[in-house]
């Protein structure tokens, strides 16, 4: 078995996850908007998960949409509310460091009309506040900021972000598919209007995920169809990933303490490793908050794609960064974001630990680094 540490870019399935899972792809397969028995079965598991998923993100399970992912999840949230108020303004802000899902998005609302503000971040990939507050223009109508992100894990600060939305009823969209499960996360504290999440990277399945809309809050549906999900969100219900995500909410939730501390520990130990391999390892976004499990290194003069091929020879996951630009040579746009120079960006590695990382996995890993750090020469 590889040891792997890339959970950033997806999480193993939790055994009791598949547990939960397995009756509704085997003897249950109701579809969940029908009127006759099997159909309220299967309509029930949907509502039981999303309860499981609101008490995760202390919210009302009428907030919650299920979707197809994190992915589709942003793309409601930015898609849905720019539409929905499209009357009101024009204007929108993401940050810098944000998931291609809601750049991209972005992107292509500026396309169609809207004006798009990208926040830039300091050294450690944080916004400050002021510059939210003076990018904002009588035409804003929504700002985007993730709350971890995938290749450093740096950490928000998003209620203070929020303070100056709320003043102006700027809608609040947080990105929190890195953090759902890794820490808490409380939409009324964080003050979130719209907030999105994935199974996948809680130990849930893949392409399943939430959109938390804030009682309130309108939004366009951007699939047209059926009437499932308020007509939000239309299309037959994923039974058995939506009662997997159901899942792997409760199980992340009542466990969260305790994993956070046993991670940060973890990655204690690895980074701690790691600085006596190379003393001249340099941690992205340690002076900042971050998630317990997340850790990218620069290893000064290392080519990181010879580093991550040779890891893997060895058995050892890591990536170099966002599992969906892993094939591009160029610096990611996070990378740039945080002024890191281009030969030093190529020398990141990201380590994303797991509940299941052990003690002698963190030595294996760091054993195995120091093999290849003499096979990958400095250039
Ligand atoms: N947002 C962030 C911060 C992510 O890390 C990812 C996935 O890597 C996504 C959104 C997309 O989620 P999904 O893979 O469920 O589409």
């Amino acid at each position: 078995m590889p040891i792997y540490l890339d959970h950033n870019a997806t999480a193993p399935l939790r055994p009791q996850v598949l547990e939960s899972m397995l009756p509704w792809l085997r003897g249950r397969w109701g579809n969940a908007s029908s009127a006759h028995g099997p159909g309220r079965e299967a309509k029930k598991a949907v509502e039981l998960a999303r309860a499981q998923v609101a008490g995760l993100l202390h919210c009302r399970p009428e907030e919650i949409l299920f979707t197809g992912g994190g992915t589709e999840a942003n793309n409601l949230a930015l898609r849905g509310a720019c539409l929905a108020r499209r009357g009101q303004g024009d204007h929108i802000i993401v940050s810098a460091v944000e998931h291609h899902s809601v750049l991209r998005c972005a992107e292509d609302l500026a396309g169609q009309g809207f004006q798009l503000s990208r926040l830039p971040v300091d050294r450690d990939g944080l916004v400050r506040p002021e510059s939210l507050g003076s990018a904002l223009t009588g035409r804003t109508i929504l700002a985007s900021i993730m709350h971890a992100n995938n290749e450093i894990g740096t950490i928000q600060p998003i209620p203070r972000l929020a303070e100056a939305l709320r003043k102006r009823s700027i809608l609040f969209h947080v990105d929190a598919v890195q953090s759902a499960g890794k820490v808490p996360v409380d939409v009324r504290r964080l003050g979130a209007d719209l907030l999105s999440l994935s199974a996948h990277k809680m130990h849930g399945p893949q392409g399943v995920g939430a959109l938390f809309v804030r009682q309130g809050v309108s939004l366009r549906p951007v699939l047209q169809g059926g009437s499932q999900e308020s007509g939000l969100r239309p299309g037959t219900y994923n039974v058995a990933g939506i009662v997997g995500l159901g899942a792997a909410a409760l199980l992340a939730g009542r466990g969260l303490a305790v994993e956070a501390a046993y991670l940060e520990a973890q990655r204690g130990r690895l980074e701690q490793g790691l600085r006596e391999l190379e003393p001249r390892a340099v941690f992205l976004g340690a002076a900042a908050p971050r998630l317990p499990n997340t850790s990218a290194v620069c290893f000064p003069g290392r080519d990181n794609q010879a580093l991550v091929a040779n890891l893997d020879m060895r058995g050892i996951a890591v990536s170099t960064g966002a599992a969906c630009g892993s094939s591009d040579r160029e610096p990611s746009h996070v990378l740039k974001a945080l002024g890191l120079d281009p030969a030093l960006a190529r020398s990141v590695i990201r380590f994303s630990l797991g509940g299941s990382t052990s003690v002698e996995e963190i030595a294996e890993t760091l054993a195995a680094l120091k093999a290849v750090l003499g096979e990958v020469p400095r250039r």
